[in-house]
């Protein structure tokens, strides 16, 4: 235990003398050991998919981070799916919208819309759809199998709470069901008494064959969007790309996909009307979040994260990882829109920020080359 970091700076502090979890420790140096600007009462702003409880169904899972993981979740909540090849995420809809990221294999994507119009698209890594709320969709594992992310834009949704088709059969009367359809109560003698959620199905054919069963049936994708071909915004330090309801019509959740390079960071920057849900794909990385009185907190997140910042909060997230870090963030409003702390003070007459700030014309002359090595929103 005497290699372990001790949580001492200078004459602050004192060893830890009760038991440790290392490995955890590990994984949050800067709540171990915060930065000296840190203070006061910030609340948690990050749990791991790691700690969240796995739904173990037939050929796939389900994980998810919502308000009852973490209080401060209250606009976004994550879901992280995994389906084997053809195992399907059942028939079913819910009262919120979901917003979806594929982070592996590939995955067919059904959905019919209140014009009866119906979709029938196969995605790949980087690529997302949208079910706004109350349209009726289904997920399936191509033959590679997939696992991807499902954002949806209240923070007490839960993936055991959504409406299925199953559970809507199984709970209308067998007499009601044969007048609707027009077939004979016997016609319903299979139906199973109680839902499937994710359950093994055949890998599907070709996508072209099953378009060709839907008949006449209008197609559309507009609920899908194909970030993976959409060329992202350089910097120095990375990359963005942004993807709201400017160019991916339907959606009503804005997304950020942040790529850092090594020592890259998005610069201090805040949401004027949203929450950001974050969840990291790759790398390591610190946030600390700022608030009113005097309150500041530092979090580090790995690969599997999710961290999360309220709305109009200043935050930044720096690369700590020596290699590549990518993160998404998803965002509870369907526009993007971010404010700069280095944009406005260089749109901020410069005698008025150095009367505030009584800082010298180094930083001064930096904002009038609007020039700084971060990431950009
Ligand atoms: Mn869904
Ligand atoms: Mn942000």
């Amino acid at each position: 235990m005497n290699d372990l970091p001790q949580p001492i700076v200078g004459h602050l502090g004192a060893d830890i003398a009760g038991p440790r979890n290392p490995a955890v420790e590990a994984q949050n140096p800067d709540v171990l050991i915060p930065p000296a600007t840190d203070k006061g009462g910030i609340p948690n702003l990050k749990f791991p998919f790691a700690m969240a409880h796995n739904r173990l169904e037939d050929g796939g899972w389900a994980r998810e981070v919502t308000i009852r993981e973490n209080p401060s979740l209250k606009e976004l909540a994550i879901v992280d799916m995994r389906l084997g090849p053809g195992v399907t995420r059942e028939l079913h809809w819910h009262k919120e919208a979901e917003w979806a990221y594929v982070l592996a294999g590939r995955v067919r994507f059904y959905l019919v819309d209140e014009k009866r119009q119906t979709l029938v698209e196969d995605l790949e890594p980087g690529d997302l759809w949208l079910a706004p709320a109350g349209f009726p969709h289904a997920i399936q594992g191509l033959e590679e199998g997939t696992e991807f992310v499902l954002v949806f834009n209240d923070g007490n949704f839960s993936e055991n709470q959504t409406l299925l088709i199953t559970e809507l059969m199984a709970h209308t009367p067998r007499s009601v069901l044969a007048k609707n359809f027009g077939v004979p109560e016997s016609a319903f003698d299979g139906l199973p008494a109680s839902e499937k959620y994710i359950f093994r199905l055949p890998v599907p054919g070709p996508i072209e064959d099953v378009r060709k069963q839907l008949g006449a049936a209008t197609m559309t994708d507009k609920y899908v969007f194909r970030a993976s071909k959409k060329a992202p915004n350089t910097f120095p330090g990375g990359a963005t790309n942004i993807i709201d309801s400017k160019s991916f019509a339907v959606t009503n959740m804005a997304a950020l996909i942040i790529d850092l390079e090594p020592g890259g960071m998005r610069e201090i920057h805040w949401h004027p009307d949203a929450d950001e849900l974050q969840y990291y794909i790759s790398g390591s990385a610190r946030m600390t979040v700022f608030d009113a009185v005097n309150n500041a907190r530092t979090f580090d997140f790995v690969a599997g994260d999710v961290g999360y910042v309220p709305k109009t909060l200043p935050h930044y997230i720096e690369n700590t990882s020596g290699g590549a870090t990518k993160v998404i963030n998803v965002f509870s409003k369907g526009e993007y829109k971010d404010v700069s702390l280095n944009q406005w003070m260089a749109l901020t007459p410069p005698g008025l920020v150095q009367g505030h700030l009584d800082v010298g014309d180094t930083l001064m002359k930096a904002l009038r080359q609007s020039y700084s090595p971060v990431v950009k929103g």
